[in-house]
């Protein structure tokens, strides 16, 4: 059910200072890379403020480094592919095939409408081919709300897609995960509310798209808007930004701390930089040894091990992924 609640005009307090204790690593499982700000959209809510303009990506250097260490650690049970549109930018593929060939999970976070792109089209086989976990941004399940944040068309575009990967047996098949993402409007008044309930918003979800056409998927994965970005510049020119941190702070649910993917893994920019999770990325804090240096993906091959860090650093969007029932990449934290 989603809740309202008025935000009080105090100060927020200071992430850190809420935790009982530092914020830990775990042994790192997760490698989750950014592989460029290109993409063929320009949503309003993007933290990675991606767009077709954008250059930056992954140069053939970095590629080669990422390999070598999906290829040395075991101990990595998952590489994720984000960016931008990560099927834009250089390296995709390479990387893919390397993860799959060691038996990885590899996620990808596709905009779908990707696939209605020149020069794109075969991705919905190659994903099955490859049988990538497929993890696609629908924000809303009715065709104004999401043309609205992303651009006129694009709901459109994705039942395309989404059809397309039902058709090769995605969402169908055991080996072939379709998972949507939703992620709530940027709020523009008080109240504000909590993201809503990820499993009454996936039946939402199912009910609807079933019905009108025939689309099915696996899970539903509900994102809190995290105020970095597009979202902080929007609430900042409402000024919004400090009674919604205050909002989520109000809502800071202890539970979700065990939770927080930033525990165990590592994310890694289009330079090969490492952040304790792509929300540090894009804030520039990046993950620091004990003795405080930033790491890179050829200090990890240097140092033959990924787990440098003994503690994630934290901000006050933080608060974002703590509230009511936490938020991650991966959806709810409970
Ligand atoms: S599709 Fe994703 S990466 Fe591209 S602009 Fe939209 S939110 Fe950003
Ligand atoms: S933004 Fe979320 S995932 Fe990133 S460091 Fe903060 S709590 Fe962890």
């Amino acid at each position: 059910m989603v809740q309202s609640h008025p935000a009080s005009s105090t100060a927020v307090t200071p992430f850190e200072q809420m935790l009982e204790a530092p914020l830990g690593k775990r042994l790192i499982r997760v490698l989750q890379i950014n592989l460029g700000r290109k993409c063929n959209l320009s949503c309003t809510h993007c933290h990675v403020e991606a767009g077709p303009f954008r250059t930056e990506e992954l140069s053939p250097a970095v590629c080669e480094q990422l390999i070598e260490l999906i290829e040395r650690f075991p101990q990595i049970e998952t590489v994720d592919l984000t960016g931008g549109a990560p099927e834009m930018n250089y390296g995709f593929r390479p990387i893919v095939e390397a993860a799959r060939a060691q038996g990885k999970e590899v996620i990808v976070r596709s905009n779908l409408t990707i696939f209605l792109e020149p020069g794109y089209e075969d991705l919905p086989e190659y994903f099955a081919a490859q049988q990538l976990h497929v993890v696609a941004s629908l924000p809303c399940y009715l065709e104004d709300n999401v043309d609205k944040m992303r651009g006129r068309g694009v709901y459109d575009g994705s039942i395309r897609a989404l059809k397309q990967l039902n058709a090769l047996g995605y969402g169908r098949d055991r080996t072939l995960q379709l998972d949507l993402v939703y992620n709530p409007p940027i709020p523009t008044a008080e109240p504000f509310s909590l993201t809503p309930g990820q499993q009454g918003l996936e039946q939402d979800y199912k009910a609807y798209l079933e019905a009108h056409f025939g689309i099915v998927f696996n899970q539903l994965f509900t994102i809190t808007n995290l105020p970095i970005g597009r979202t902080r510049f929007q609430l900042q020119h409402r000024q919004l930004l400090r009674p919604y941190l205050k909002f989520l702070e109000t809502h800071h649910n202890p539970s979700t701390v065990a939770h927080l993917m930033c525990r165990d893994e590592l994310s890694i920019d289009y330079l090969g930089r490492v952040y304790d999770c792509d929300f540090n990325q894009m804030e520039g804090i990046p993950a620091v040894t004990t003795a405080g240096q930033p790491i890179t993906v050829a200090a990890l091959l240097e140092a033959g091990t990924l787990d440098l860090v003994q503690t994630v650093r934290t901000a006050s969007y933080c608060y974002g992924c703590t509230a009511g029932s936490g938020s991650s990449c991966g959806g709810a934290l409970l």
